[in-house]
C-alpha cells in the first residue's frame, strides 16, 4: 500500500513538473476579454454555442495557453481542429483563413495593450448580463 502511494505521488510530481515547464499565463480576465472581443467562435463565427479555449498553435506543437495563442472556439471547431496546423485546417474546412489571421493579429495587439482594454471588454460583458 505504501508502495502504491509512493508511486502515485511520484507520478503526480512528474506531471506537475511537466506542466510547470510550459508557461500558461492566460488569466480569467484575459479569457473573458478574448471571448468578448471575438464575439463568437474565432473560426466559424458561431455565436450560439459554448466557447472553449483553443490554442491556435496546439500544445503538442509547442503552443501554450497565453493571450497570444488562445482564441474562443465552438465545440465542433475545437474538436475538428484538434492538433492540426491552423491555416491548413482552415483551408481544408473552407473557412476564411485571411479574415481569421488578420482579426487574430488585430485582437492580439489590442488586448496586449492592456488593462484599459480588458476593463472595457469586461464592462461590455457586464452590460450584456
Ligand atoms: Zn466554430
Amino acid at each position: 500500500m505504501a508502495l502504491t502511494r509512493t508511486r502515485r505521488a511520484r507520478a503526480a510530481r512528474k506531471r506537475r513538473v511537466a506542466m510547470g515547464r510550459v508557461e500558461h499565463d492566460l488569466s480569467d480576465e484575459q479569457w473573458t476579454a478574448l471571448a468578448a472581443a471575438w464575439g463568437g467562435c474565432a473560426y466559424c463565427g458561431a455565436t450560439d454555442r459554448a466557447l472553449q479555449r483553443d490554442c491556435v498553435l496546439a500544445i503538442s506543437r509547442g503552443g501554450r495557453y497565453t493571450l497570444d495563442n488562445v482564441v474562443p472556439a465552438c465545440g465542433p471547431c475545437n474538436a475538428s481542429k484538434c492538433n492540426d496546423e491552423v491555416t491548413a485546417w482552415l483551408r481544408r474546412k473552407r473557412l476564411d483563413e485571411r479574415t481569421f489571421l488578420l482579426r487574430h493579429l488585430e485582437l492580439r495587439s489590442e488586448l496586449a495593450r492592456g488593462a484599459a482594454v480588458l476593463g472595457d471588454a469586461a464592462a461590455r460583458i457586464g452590460e450584456r448580463e
